[in-house]
């Protein structure tokens, strides 16, 4: 995949790509990628991108003419042009998938108040926000989104890893344990040092049920499938204990 982000602060995401497993899907081609400064793109003698609202009111917003010529120049045909914006429609697990099928990601990191309505009619395919609350500046949803979304391509993390995964089958993940044994007093489940794969497999999944439930019930409203999780978180208590 190609990814393009646009920006006024390229440091701010430049470590990330010359990391861990981003700069190892680097090397091995299965992505590639420009960080784009947005200010390159500016013509007056002091590179400005920011101006007043129109209409009046608070802060400045970012100009339309530098920002279209540097959309221009990364070549928006074909791909899919994302915006990262409070006001974008909401991401998700299947919003990083349905990213993750196309060839080509542009992804615009907005500053200030945001940018200019007619960029956004003109070149933006997908305004999206990652969650509701308001961030200073656009870097770190792009990196949210890009981070979600390179890791599903093939070949970047194993598929097993990825199966299991909170999300991916509308639940959350149960609670996980590595060595010693014992820490601070506390002990691992027994199950899981039991060896018994069954139990193992049927107390994961009644943790994932519990989580789900506590943190996170409106992942399964909707589905009819509350009144049945609860009656089988208790049948499998009554069960498997613990
Ligand atoms: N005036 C805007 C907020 C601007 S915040 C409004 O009220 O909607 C400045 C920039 O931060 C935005 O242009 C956007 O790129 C980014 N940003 C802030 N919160 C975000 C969120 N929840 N999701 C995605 N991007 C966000």
């Amino acid at each position: 995949m190609r990814m393009d982000i646009l920006t006024l602060f390229p440091e701010i995401l430049r470590g990330f790509f010359e990391s861990s497993i981003m700069a190892r899907a680097v090397e091995r081609g299965l992505v590639s990628y420009s960080l784009t400064d947005i200010r390159d793109y500016a013509t007056d003698k002091h590179h400005k991108c920011d101006d007043e609202l129109y209409g009046g009111g608070p802060g400045m917003l970012m100009l339309p003419g530098p920002l279209g010529a540097a959309l221009e120049a990364a070549g928006t045909e074909g791909a899919r042009v994302v915006y990262v914006s409070p006001g974008g429609r909401l991401f998700n697990q299947a919003y990083a998938r349905d990213l993750a099928a196309e060839k080509k990601l542009i992804v615009i990191c907005g500053r200030y108040e945001g940018i200019d309505q007619r960029v956004i009619d003109k070149y933006v395919t997908d305004e999206i926000s990652i969650g509701d609350y308001v961030l200073s500046s656009g870097e770190a949803a792009a990196l949210v989104i890009v981070d979600a979304v390179y890791r599903l391509l093939p070949g970047v993390i194993t598929g097993e890893s990825l199966e299991e995964e909170s999300f991916e089958d509308g639940l959350l993940e149960y609670p996980q344990y590595t060595r010693p044994a014992l820490y601070d007093n506390i002990r691992v489940p027994d199950v899981l040092v039991s060896g018994h794969h069954a139990n193992i497999v049927k107390w994961r999944f009644r943790k994932r049920l519990e989580k789900t439930l506590l943190y996170r019930p409106d992942l399964l409203q909707g589905k009819g499938l509350e009144g049945e999780l609860r009656s089988m978180i208790q049948e499998l208590t009554v069960q498997g204990g613990d």
